[in-house]
């Protein structure tokens, strides 16, 4: 841009400098011309008047020597009014062509005196011819240019010498000019650089002029796209939080059927190598059934859903995305582990048809005593009848007590967390367990040995630390043979209390150990109905120990017996104060 003001305005002042130098340097060459014709006018006047005519040639060549001993160049020739040179001081007259059309002989032959300024054709050099006639005669005086040359020369040289200052001066002005108009263009250039490059902090230094309005313009620009941009920023940052919380996997795809949004929870649920942006959807994920949910609801532009069961139970929610006209642009998909939930839902209508089972049992033996009873063939006088339906009525209704008893305290245990302020002593509730399950026992013919002296306190309630310990000691004596042996130990294992119930019973089958803690499985139904197992004691151990933040240990052999171990912590006060002691 500088470069073509500068060269602008240099063509701009050589072109004038061409005009005015071409214009003086003619009227120079003109003026010259005339003063000199004027002198050589005047020489020629004299020497026409002083032609005596005897000698002509003679004549003419000692004025010509005369005139050029004060100054070079000049030749005197004498023409007659036909145009026949009669004399010549530079050549042989004889010779020489007719001269009557040369312009100043013709000009003296008509008004006295004529003169023109032209190449000799005799010598082929410029020279300046004045010529005088009288009416007979013309006499011609010339003189070679070259003095007029010299000053001419000397007048070029003046012209391009001032050319050059001028042009030099105009070169130095125009490049302060132009840098002073240029430098806030440049300035702009820069700046609208540096913004584009992504220095949107850069301003560009305004002056209060026009350009420094065009500046502030782009500044305000600046200001514009830097907010938007972090807008931008800020927003992207947050989507990207949000889709690394959210726990759930996310893709997006567009309509190409490229990923252009994967979170890392997609990424683990599917059990991609990586989550990259930009693959093809198809190629990342191998599920045929999400690969199809896409496929059909960019098809469709309607959400779609899908589950499907790899090693997991997934299932995808998909939506389709529209740009502000409604066009399909892509297609999000959600995907949710289900395999949690669905196992609950498994679980809990299970258990809905189990207790109704369990329930449903006693009810019925109730209800066909009932039946018996009014039954009008049936003898109710009989007593022994009598009890016998009594008898069962008793051992179902209680049955049903301890059924509903259960489940409630299940739900107790499940519902509400461990509180602070509970505590017990281990040793004081096995205590108390073994006097409950010692009639049992007897019965059964089971030897009971408990080892529970002294007080170990955790962090729960005696009351509940007891239901453990029964529960155990119950199983183990309702799960053995007569003459067998109960082994009850409590005992301190540095910061936990462990109680250890160990029978020589019947034992479990090494398949059903991981399930003999969930609710109403059982190994033998009818022996645990038969001796009164609700099938959920050892799920209510399961729940209490978990909720006292403790562990259950079950190793059994079958036909050998069984160890059930549970350890507890320790109150923290308690093991302090045993420390300081
Ligand atoms: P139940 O009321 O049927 O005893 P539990 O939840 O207490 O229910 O026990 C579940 C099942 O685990 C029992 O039905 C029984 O088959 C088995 N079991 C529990 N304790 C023992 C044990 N000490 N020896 C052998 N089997 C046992």
């Amino acid at each position: 841009m500088r470069r073509k003001v500068l060269l602008l305005l240099v063509v701009v002042a050589l072109l004038t400098e061409a005009l005015l130098g071409g214009g003086i340097y003619a009227f120079q060459r003109a003026l010259l011309a005339d003063q000199a014709a004027e002198r050589m006018e005047d020489v020629a006047v004299l020497l026409l008047e002083n032609l005596v005519d005897e000698d002509l040639q003679a004549e003419v060549d000692e004025w010509a020597d005369a005139l050029n001993e004060r100054s070079g160049g000049y030749r005197v020739t004498v023409v007659d009014a036909q145009g026949q040179v009669l004399a010549d001081s530079g050549a042989a007259a004889g010779e020489m062509e007719n001269h009557l059309e040369r312009e100043e002989v013709q000009e003296a032959l008509h008004s006295g005196a004529g003169q023109a300024l032209r190449d000799s054709a005799t010598t082929g050099e410029p020279q300046l011819y004045v010529a005088i006639s009288d009416g007979s005669k013309v006499l011609r005086l010339s003189q070679t240019f070259d003095q007029i040359r010299a000053l001419q020369r000397l007048l070029l040289l003046a012209v391009c010498g001032t050319a050059l200052l001028t042009l030099a001066v105009a070169w130095a002005l125009s490049y302060a000019a132009a840098r002073r108009v240029l430098r806030p263009i440049e300035a702009l250039r820069q700046g609208a650089g540096r913004i584009a490059e992504g220095d949107l902090s850069y301003r560009i230094p305004a002056q209060p002029d026009e350009m420094g309005a065009l500046a502030g313009d782009f500044n305000d620009m600046a200001d514009k796209l830097s907010k938007s941009l972090q807008h931008e920023r800020t927003q992207r940052a947050q989507m990207q939080a949000v889709l690394r919380a959210i726990p759930a996997g996310v893709i997006a795809v567009d309509r190409e059927g490229v990923v252009s949004q994967i979170n890392p929870e997609a990424v683990r649920l599917l059990g991609l190598r990586s989550g990259r942006v930009g693959e093809k959807f198809g190629d990342l994920v191998r599920d045929d059934q999400l690969v199809d949910l896409a496929r059909k609801t960019l098809e469709q532009s309607q959400g779609q859903t899908a589950e499907w069961t790899t090693d997991r139970v997934l299932q995808a929610v998909s939506a389709p995305i529209r740009d502000e006209s409604g066009a399909g642009m892509g297609v999000v998909l959600v995907i949710s582990d289900m395999t949690q939930m669905r196992r609950l839902e498994q679980l809990r209508s299970e258990f809905v048809s189990n207790a109704t089972h369990e329930l449903k049992t006693p009810l019925t033996a109730i209800r066909g005593c009932i039946e018996t009873l009014r039954d009008p063939y049936v003898d109710t006088a009989n007593p022994k009848i009598l009890s016998e339906m009594l008898e069962i009525m008793d051992v179902q209704g209680e049955r049903l007590q301890a059924l509903i008893s259960d489940m409630l305290e299940l739900s107790r245990i499940e519902s509400a967390p461990a509180l602070a302020d509970e505590r017990g002593d281990l040793c004081a509730a096995v205590r108390e367990a073994a006097k409950a399950v010692g009639v049992q026992a007897g019965k059964a013919e089971i030897t009971l040995h408990v080892s529970a002296e002294g007080e170990l306190l955790c962090g729960a309630a005696e009351e509940r630390l007891r239901r453990i310990a029964q529960n155990l000691m119950e199983n183990a004596v309702r799960y053995n043979r007569p003459g067998g042996n109960v082994w009850t130990t409590v005992r301190r294992e540095g910061a936990r209390a462990v109680l250890a119930v160990r029978d020589d019973g019947l034992g479990i089958p090494e398949k059903d150990l991981p399930r003999v803690c969930e609710r109403f499985y059982r190994v033998d139904k009818d022996r645990s109905r038969n001796s009164g197992g609700t099938g959920l004691g050892l799920a209510i151990v399961k729940h209490l120990v978990r909720r006292y933040d403790g562990e259950l240990d079950i190793r059994s052999k079958l036909g050998e017996g069984s160890t059930f171990t549970v350890y507890l912590p320790i109150l923290r006060e308690k093991a302090n104060a045993d420390r300081e002691a």
